[in-house]
């Protein structure tokens, strides 16, 4: 099938291929848990503020719809095509699975770079790719969320858009909004925070106190920014950051409070003070404890794998690491990898509490929903972790396994229609 050739989707379901070997998944049900369930194409006429019109190209894939409703974040990126929302689905469906929640994985985007649209103008792009959308979205069908390039306020947009077709207002439509719409508390943290729990669980795992350990963060975006913060609350020592302008690198540790102020400021890590600027490449190679990825996908590769000076890999972005890669990591045995669809669930579980607080009206504390969160990362880190011990299987063999078994019992128990 070439309708989703991407170089994401091929690594997608190359790791898809290798976990239905180790699974003994039979051909004839390999596709159907493969391939997504349905796809949306739709065209995005945008009138810009100069008075021109301009036409976007919007995606939202559902990748299986066996276990409940779909969810999943909505990407802005002047890289987005269908192929790669088509494999972030694939992930959102093993990352939903392997944590439990009641839902198919989704995924949609625009090939847009919002940083180059007024606020006015992204306000009008949402809206319209949200009515483009309608009929394949809503609280029992598919559920939205942030991803890279959208945020709480996109969310607002997407509710109010979606909430005015409708006649009244559905908060549960979308998840990640601002608190005051129906928002959960502690939401916008979730990513970064399960991603420095599991960081810190590995830490104690492999024996390397949190107290002077060190960590380089790549992506200051929701996720990398928090998870650094996080980080640095367990007395990490967070050696450089870096967004998509540049890294910054400071031997001595990087002041997290401090440079999320500069960064609110200045909009980028880059210039801040008290540090030196370093390229990706060199900064994904430094000696360190723990090394975030927390940008886009196919940053580890076989070029860098090799390279890499971490003692764990905690996998903050979807599909930072490649299959030639993770060959390497596995032959040198050397790099702990806590991979994506563990390391970043934080998000959705908490989209999750969101959507049931919404249908239920019923709204949790900050600290009901931390205790929640760490609760079911800890189920999986362990459930993943013994896994991968007695199977002898990687981190990632072991993680997806569980998600795509639980899918594929799903499938098997509901049987084929017609
Ligand atoms: N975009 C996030 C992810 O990749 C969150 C999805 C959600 O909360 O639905 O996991």
């Amino acid at each position: 099938m070439d309708l989703y050739d991407h170089p994401t989707f091929a690594m997608a379901a190359r790791q898809f291929d290798l976990v239905a070997d180790h699974l003994g998944i039979p051909d004839n049900d390999r596709d159907r848990l493969k391939y997504p369930k349905r796809a949306l194409a739709v065209s995005i006429p945008v009138r810009l503020d100069n008075g021109n019109t301009k036409v976007f190209q919007g995606y939202r894939v559902q990748h299986h719809l066996s276990l409940g409703p779909t969810k999943g974040g909505i990407r802005y990126h002047p890289d987005v095509t269908l192929g790669e929302v088509a494999a972030l689905s694939m992930w959102m469906s093993w990352k939903c699975a392997l944590t439990g929640l009641p839902y198919g994985g989704a995924k949609g985007g625009v090939t847009v770079d919002p940083r180059k649209l007024s606020v006015a103008e992204l306000e009008r792009l949402t809206r319209r790719f949200t009515q483009e959308i309608i009929s394949f979205i809503g609280p029992q069908i598919d559920i939205p969320a942030p991803d890279v390039g959208t945020n709480e306020q996109t969310m607002a947009w997407m509710m109010d858009t979606y909430s005015v077709h409708t006649g009244f207002s559905v908060p549960g439509v979308v998840t990640g909004k601002p608190v005051h719409l129906g928002g959960s508390l502690g939401r916008r943290e979730a990513t970064g925070r399960g991603v420095a729990y599991l960081a810190g669980r590995a830490m104690d795992m492999l024996g390397i106190a949190s107290t002077g350990a060190t960590a380089v963060v790549q992506g200051f975006g929701n996720v990398g920014s928090v998870a650094a913060y996080s980080l640095a609350q367990q007395g990490v020592k967070i050696l450089a950051v870096s967004d998509v302008g540049g890294g910054i690198y400071n031997s001595k540790g990087i002041d997290t409070r401090a440079l999320d102020k500069w960064v609110t400021a200045n909009g980028t890590p880059v210039g801040f003070p008290d540090s030196e600027p370093i390229s990706n490449s060199d900064m994904l190679c430094l000696a360190c404890d723990i090394l975030v990825p927390a940008a886009l996908e196919r940053q580890i590769t076989e070029a860098n794998a090799g390279n890499l000076r971490c003692r764990i890999l905690a996998e903050a972005a979807n599909g930072p690491t490649t299959p030639l890669a993770d060959e390497i990591l596995d032959r040198r045995g050397d790099i702990f990898v806590i991979p994506d669809v563990m390391c970043n669930a934080g998000g959705v579980v908490v989209s999750y509490f969101e959507w049931v607080q919404d249908l239920q009206s019923f709204f949790w504390s900050e600290q009901e929903v931390v205790d929640k969160l760490f609760r079911i990362l800890e189920g999986a880190f362990v459930q993943v972790t013994q896994q991968a011990k007695r199977g002898k299987l990687s981190m990632r063999i072991a993680a997806l396994s569980v998600g795509v078994k639980r899918v594929w019992e799903a499938k098997k128990s509901r049987g084929l229609f017609p």
